[in-house]
């Protein structure tokens, strides 16, 4: 099937975009693939903090990612050590200077951007970018890495304590209100 021309058009500014945060990217210490791994270990569950979990986000080798984490721990973004779930896997840890770049995030000068032109049709653009994201996806093969919250394992508010009133039930583990709007590696839809 052939696109329309303003899905043609709407490829091409998603396209340009990236280029442009890739270009502001440049004028830091960080290099594009160390801003990613930031930005996924931010957002990532404590069940996905590994590198395995990093690799298959982005669609990376296993020897690229572990290059780049030796780079962020080399520059004082990262560090790694034992699992705090099994003590088996290796789990990584952002520093407080990890935090500190992240606030200065040329992806967050897009956000803006993007809510000044859309105002109220945002959530309307983001919930089309998901939906295009989760497509291209599963063409690909990959996994969807969503949010603890939409996840078809998600148990809300089934436990007594306060902090952790969430449960998971495919890993049989209590969920903070902070956990379930984070990204996880096992996240399946519900509509799956
Ligand atoms: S409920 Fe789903 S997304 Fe949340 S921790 Fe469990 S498997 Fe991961």
């Amino acid at each position: 099937m052939i696109p329309s021309r303003p899905a043609l058009e709407a490829a091409h500014f998603v396209d340009r975009l990236e280029r442009l945060v890739r270009a502001s990217e440049a004028a830091d210490d960080l290099n594009p693939a160390q801003w990613e791994a930031l930005r996924y270990f931010v957002r990532a569950n404590r069940f996905s903090r590994t590198p395995a979990a990093l690799a298959d986000y982005l669609v990376s080798t296993r020897g690229t990612i572990s290059r780049t984490l030796t780079s962020l721990e080399a520059k004082g973004y990262l560090r790694r050590g034992p699992s705090s779930r099994d003590g088996r896997s290796i789990e990584c840890f952002l520093t407080a200077k990890a935090t500190k770049a992240l606030s200065r995030d040329p992806l967050t000068a897009l956000a803006r951007d993007i809510e000044a032109a859309c105002g109220e049709d945002t959530p309307a653009l983001a919930e089309g970018l998901r939906s295009t994201l989760l497509t291209a996806i599963a063409r690909n093969g990959g996994r969807a890495f969503g949010a603890c919250f939409t996840c078809r394992h998600f148990r809300a508010d089934v436990r007594p304590d306060r902090s952790a009133p969430h449960h998971c039930g495919l890993l049989d583990e209590p969920l903070s209100q902070v956990e379930s709007q984070a990204i996880c590696v096992e996240q399946e839809s519900q509509a799956v």
